[in-house]
């Protein structure tokens, strides 16, 4: 029985990409061979990458002078590869909104003056900082923000705009809004939270800028060699390319981002509406910054959250658990998500809450 998965990710998949790839697995594109088998210098498979990238270029819009990678690593890998491509003069700009934005900070300070001018620890991340009021660091070689914050449900409404480039990690909401891509210097996200399993990390980056690595940057984090190598400067990850193309196919099938974008507006209204008007639960972020991909919530009893989790899982609703730096639940509705895995949950909520009240 397939359950409703809400885990942060890995994620849920769309069951149809999944049908496909289970019908196609034995063999690739008429090559007798499954696509975890075949040499990643074989046609069928570069044409597949060329696919993926066209994909990836015609849903976000991506102007022709940006490159897009398909990398290993992770997006954890990138908070390194930032400063090493583009920390040119030793100092960049980091706003930390939650504990992803606080590592690829961490991870800047290691190679320069990661200067962090902007900080909502204070309120458990449930805010993004105002972004007119911060101090930006003069000549900076970059700003780099977390547009998205997983674990904390938060989301910038608008991003910043400023004279150094801008550097966005988008993992958890990539191709669940409609962005500009022009307006950034470079974009990454790991692919298992909206786009495919583990393993491939997209990277676009605005070609101009990622010319001169830094001298000690390794040769595998230099995305001006994995640009001339159209990602296959050594072997890829062969396989979460090919799912992230499938998942892509599906998406432009269904209309592309901005039909997407409507459905997830939805389908996270339904449970914010669902929250806000519930005795029991609560949930903590700032209204105008609410994510619309992660979805906290508490009832404020450890005990009762407890409860929450075990009886959503036989009810078929799993992976609800918060994560440990937040307690209580969440609910990460990323584009998989059908509506009715969304309203099977607000089902047993309110079933739970009047059980419980
Ligand atoms: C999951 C996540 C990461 C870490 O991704 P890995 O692929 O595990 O390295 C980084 N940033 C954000 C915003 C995430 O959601």
């Amino acid at each position: 029985m397939r359950v409703y998965n809400f885990a942060a990710g890995p994620s849920c998949l769309p069951e149809a990409v999944l049908k496909k790839a289970q019908a196609e697995f034995l063999d690739f594109a008429g090559t007798g061979m499954s696509i975890c088998e075949i040499s990643h210098r074989d046609k069928a498979f570069g044409a597949m990458v060329s696919e993926t990238e066209a994909l990836v270029r015609e849903l976000l819009n991506v102007p022709e002078d940006y490159a897009v990678l398909f990398l290993q690593g992770g997006a954890s890998t990138q908070f390194a590869a930032v400063p090493l491509n583009l920390m040119h003069t030793g100092k960049a700009d980091y706003i930390v909104t939650g504990n992803f934005a606080k590592k690829a900070w961490q991870e800047g300070k290691i190679y320069g003056d990661a200067v962090k001018i902007g900080d909502s620890s204070d309120k458990t991340y449930t805010y993004i900082p105002d972004l007119d009021k911060l101090e930006y660091t003069p000549g900076a070689d970059y700003l780099h923000i977390t547009s998205n914050n997983t674990i904390f449900g938060s989301v910038y409404p608008e991003f910043p705009v400023t004279d150094a480039p801008l550097v966005a990690d988008m993992s958890s909401e990539i191709f669940s809004r409609e962005i500009d891509v022009s307006k950034f210097a470079v974009i990454y996200a790991g692919a298992q939270k909206n786009l495919a399993p583990a393993g491939v990390t997209i990277v676009i980056a605005k070609r101009e800028l990622i010319q001169d690595p830094l001298k000690i940057c390794p040769t595998m984090l230099q995305w001006k060699v994995q640009d001339e190598n159209c990602s296959l400067y050594n072997t890829p990850p062969s396989f979460s390319i090919y799912m992230a193309n499938l998942v892509l196919k599906d998406l432009k099938a269904k209309g592309g981002v901005k039909a997407i974008h409507e459905r997830d507006v939805y389908k996270a209204g339904l449970l914010y509406d669902f929250i806000d008007e519930s005795k029991l639960y609560k949930n903590n972020v700032e209204k105008k910054y609410r994510s619309i991909m992660n979805i906290p919530f508490v009832t404020g009893s450890d005990e009762l959250d407890a409860k929450f989790i075990a009886e959503a899982k036989k009810e078929g609703l799993l992976s609800l658990k918060g994560h440990r730096l937040v307690g209580g639940m969440r609910a990460s509705i990323y584009n998989a998500m059908p509506v009715e895995g969304v309203e099977a949950l607000i089902t047993f909520m309110k079933k739970f809450e009047k059980e419980n009240a």
